[in-house]
């Protein structure tokens, strides 16, 4: 069974999923990963039939600890240790800061079909829901410095109260101590020392801890999270998942000062974007909202379910990553698509049919003719060639409109990719005009390869892929050529590297007095080595 079918399946009553996100900055696309799968096991829990809501929760009450090197420094570094909520925005497409980071986040929710009920803890705190929970662990303040002590090793001092005060003078939280609670006020100091990248102004007082007056420490809040929405199921990436680590801190509070079960969890891991290429030398990184304009978002859903919550999603948007993922997708596609027996009914779905099952925005596959990538990727760069002609022309069966909208969206992609994430040795430069360098000092075994094929390729009536694949291929066993060596001097011949797409598809688009042309000349030009 699918990892998400089997949570919803042993799920008992109504559920609540929740899943949360701190508005600091540009959110990375690892962030999605969290985001999917939370999504995933409410649609599990829907198909089942069982009731659910899924809720998203901003945590914008939390301190800015970090200037992005995006933003403008002078600009920002005097909002550093406060309140998210309460940082100007970076333009005035939002109110503040929270909400203009969250916002491009949510439009990568929109695009990827993500519909959770979204709350914002600035708004739990102002509007008094949780100010019993401030009261009652403000109370039990022993309880949680039993509990840090017992889980994590954190040792807090006897006076350490879990409370963070909004500074009534410098308007910071992050600096802000509680050494006191008299059952209405706590009485608080913002120390210059309290942290290592901002001091606080020096100012103490007795204050209320109520109503957005400050906020309790993030693991605490978290346990305040779960019991004032009900939350029975949310999942932590394996940062905070970790033996003694926050989740684990969390659900002792919860035991012992609420005591209540936390909610279920379950561990996922990271995702590991590599390429130092990507967040510098194009301008184009890997936040959340740039891999969402490069990747259809059946595919973006697809890369962060077709690999199981606890392993590592290693991605690079190179041409071997993207390439293999959109094949992976078009071959479960095709395989789905050739098993009417389990059309239309999800509930026949083969296990590793269901990541393209929960890929989809809607609720069922659409099966449509694809257009191998990698090859779209080629022909995109062959010059003066009509795209669309070319497809139309190459597709075994006359393709519908929904096959039009799969192949344009592949077509943005593939452009996209190559504008701004295909590196010089991914890119297929066609030598129209001459012979390229590195063709001229093939081997003599290469060059005889090239003359029979020449003589072979005269022959071939049906200029397209398929037969100029299998020519290549017998024409190398005919000589008894390794097919390494030969498909590398075609590649030279053509492209000046020595690897290359399909080579059969290659030629087919260019033409045929034009290929068999450029193979004598190479020839010519290697005539002294036979
Ligand atoms: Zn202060």
């Amino acid at each position: 069974m699918f990892w998400a079918d089997k949570i919803a399946a042993d799920a008992k009553g109504h559920e609540i999923v929740n899943d949360s996100k701190t508005p600091s900055g540009r959110v990375h696309v690892g962030s999605l990963r969290g985001v999917v799968i939370h999504d995933v096991i409410y649609r599990a829990l829907k198909h089942a039939g069982k009731p659910v809501k899924f809720l998203y929760g901003v945590d914008d009450y939390d301190a800015l600890d970090t200037v992005p090197k995006y933003l403008n420094q002078e600009k920002f570094s005097p909002y550093l240790g406060f309140p998210l909520c309460n940082v100007p925005s970076p333009e005035d497409t939002a109110s503040d800061y929270a909400k203009y980071f969250m916002g491009e986040f949510l439009e990568v929710f929109e695009y990827l079909g993500v519909k959770p009920e979204v709350y914002y803890l600035r708004d739990l705190y102002r509007s008094g829901k949780l100010n019993s929970y401030i009261d009652t662990f403000l109370n039990n303040a022993h309880l949680v410095r039993e509990a840090y002590k017992e889980v994590s090793k954190a040792e807090r001092p006897d006076n350490w109260y879990p409370f963070q005060v909004v500074c009534e003078k410098c308007g910071k939280i992050a600096t802000t101590v509680v050494t006191d609670y008299n059952g209405s006020e706590v009485f608080y100091t913002c120390k210059p020392d309290a942290t290592n990248w901002v001091e606080g102004c020096g100012h103490s007082g007795w204050v209320s801890p109520f109503d957005g007056n400050g906020k309790l420490p993030w693991k605490v809040e978290w346990v305040a999270k779960w019991d004032v929405l009900g939350v029975t199921i949310e999942m932590a990436g394996k940062d905070h998942s970790q033996k003694g680590g926050s989740r684990d801190v969390a659900n002792a509070i919860c035991r012992k000062v609420l005591k209540k079960q936390p909610p279920f969890h379950s561990r996922y891991e990271f995702i590991l974007v590599n390429g130092t290429k990507m967040s510098s030398s194009k301008g184009v990184g890997s936040s959340a909202k740039e891999i969402a304009s490069l990747l259809p978002p059946e595919l973006l859903r697809f890369l962060m379910l077709r690999t199981q919550p606890r392993t590592v999603i290693n991605f690079a948007p190179n041409y071997e990553t993207i390439t293999r993922l959109l094949r992976d997708y078009d071959t479960l596609v095709d395989k789905y698509a050739n098993s009417p027996e389990i059309q239309g009914d999800s509930a026949k779905l083969t296990k590793d049919l269901m990541p393209l099952f929960y890929a989809q925005i809607g609720d069922e596959i659409k099966p449509y003719n694809s257009f191998d990538f990698s090859t779209l990727i080629s022909l995109l760069q062959i010059p003066h060639l009509d795209i669309k002609e070319e497809i139309a022309k190459r597709s075994p069966q006359p393709l519908s409109e929904f096959d039009w909208h799969i192949i344009n969206q592949r077509i943005a992609a593939a452009q996209k990719w190559l504008q701004d994430y295909a590196d010089e040795e991914e890119k297929l430069v066609i030598y129209l005009e001459q012979v390229p360098d590195k063709a001229q000092d093939l081997s003599p075994e290469q060059v005889s390869y090239l003359e029979k094929l020449a003589e072979n390729l005269e022959k071939v009536e049906n200029w397209d892929g398929e037969e100029l694949q299998t020519t290549l291929f017998s024409t190398s066993k005919e000589l008894e050529i390794k097919p390494a060596g030969a498909f590398q001097a075609i590649y030279l011949s053509f492209v000046g590297k020595e690897r290359g797409p399909k080579a059969g598809a290659l030629l087919s688009y260019l033409d045929k007095p034009f290929v068999i042309s450029r193979l004598r000349n190479v020839i010519e030009l290697n005539a002294s080595k036979i």
